[in-house]
């Protein structure tokens, strides 16, 4: 059976009296890099926090590789690192001192665990410079590297991003990607750039205004959002008998909101078109589509309303 490194179970969360999460449920396996995707204001950062053990749940139940955390089961979280809002930092020390005041608070031992970090995230030369002279990128990786210490098996990520010029992005990524790879680390990440999750994620969790709208592997999504045909017409049920029919179309899906969509003939979309007007059907739309993550993220949320 699939290990589970984090399970969230009817999880609520208020603030003074004011819903802020609300029936919590996600499942994170082993080694996933879950991606997690919401406006601002949604609840990311509180569903990171519930999970770091920095805040508490209102009611509902937390685990970390199956055991019961909700009530601050501390040494579960010893394995996790995490980049929560602002990155900690000691500015009056250098980058080097806040990591290894970083590593003897975690109890993890020997010190070349602070130049693999500090060379993960390219600090390498800045090592010995006071944090409070860095720059709001060279801060945010900072707050990465302090995550990163000790190989956690689990790492939680608040938009680890943010700041970063792409060559960082990219290298940061890579070395993330790398982690997850060869020590099976488990990723749970929010970014407001959905293209940056697309390079990393193996599954999203789309969360709006507290609530879960969807969670859904990446083998999944790619799966929805395939290239295909949307079509729009007067009579849904007798288009699809015909398209089936006489053009053999097997893969015909019809959505909630009454579109047939086809996963066949892309190249010829002009046959499929004839053949429902010579059938006598009104033809409102025809579009080859490809959806993008952004595209489905959009339209969950059009699906959502308010
Ligand atoms: P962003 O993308 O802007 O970082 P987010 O999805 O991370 O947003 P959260 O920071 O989790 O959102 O906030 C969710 C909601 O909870 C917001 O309405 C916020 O105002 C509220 N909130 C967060 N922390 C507190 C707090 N300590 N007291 C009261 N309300 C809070």
């Amino acid at each position: 059976m699939e290990k589970k490194a984090l399970e969230m179970q009817q999880v609520y969360k208020s603030y003074k009296k004011i819903d802020i999460l609300q029936n919590i449920n996600l499942s994170i396996p082993k080694g996933a890099i879950c991606g997690l995707i919401g406006e601002n204001g949604a609840g990311k950062s509180t569903i990171m926090k519930l999970i770091a053990g920095t805040s508490y749940v209102s009611s509902g139940n937390i685990y970390i590789n199956s055991k019961d955390v909700t009530q601050g089961n501390h040494e579960e979280r010893r394995n996790m690192g995490c980049l929560i809002e602002h990155p900690t930092i000691y500015k009056d020390m250098t980058a080097w001192e806040n990591l290894e005041i970083q590593r003897v608070m975690k109890g993890i031992p020997g010190k070349e665990c602070i130049d693999e970090v500090l060379k993960a995230v390219d600090l390498q030369s800045s090592a010995n410079q006071k944090a409070g002279k860095y720059s709001l990128g060279m801060k945010q990786r900072l707050g990465i590297a302090i995550a990163m210490l000790g190989e956690p098996e689990f790492l939680i990520l608040d938009e680890p991003m943010n700041g970063l010029d792409p060559e960082k992005i990219h290298f940061i990524r890579e070395f993330l990607l790398k982690r997850n790879k060869e020590y099976h680390t488990t990723i749970l990440i929010s970014s407001h750039i959905l293209e940056e999750l697309g390079h990393m994620a193996t599954m999203y969790c789309f969360i709006h205004k507290g609530h879960i709208l969807e969670s859904i592997t990446k083998k999944e999504l790619d799966e929805r959002c395939r290239q295909h045909i949307d079509i729009r017409v007067n009579n849904v049920q007798q288009v699809c008998a015909i398209l089936e029919n006489k053009l053999k179309i097997s893969e015909i899906n019809v959505t909630d909101n009454g579109k047939i969509q086809l996963f066949e003939m892309m190249e010829t979309p002009e046959i499929i078109s004839r053949c429902i007007v010579e059938n006598g059907f009104d033809l409102y739309e025809l579009a080859v589509r490809q959806e993008t993550l952004e595209n489905y993220y959009m339209s969950l949320l059009l699906s959502a309303g308010d």
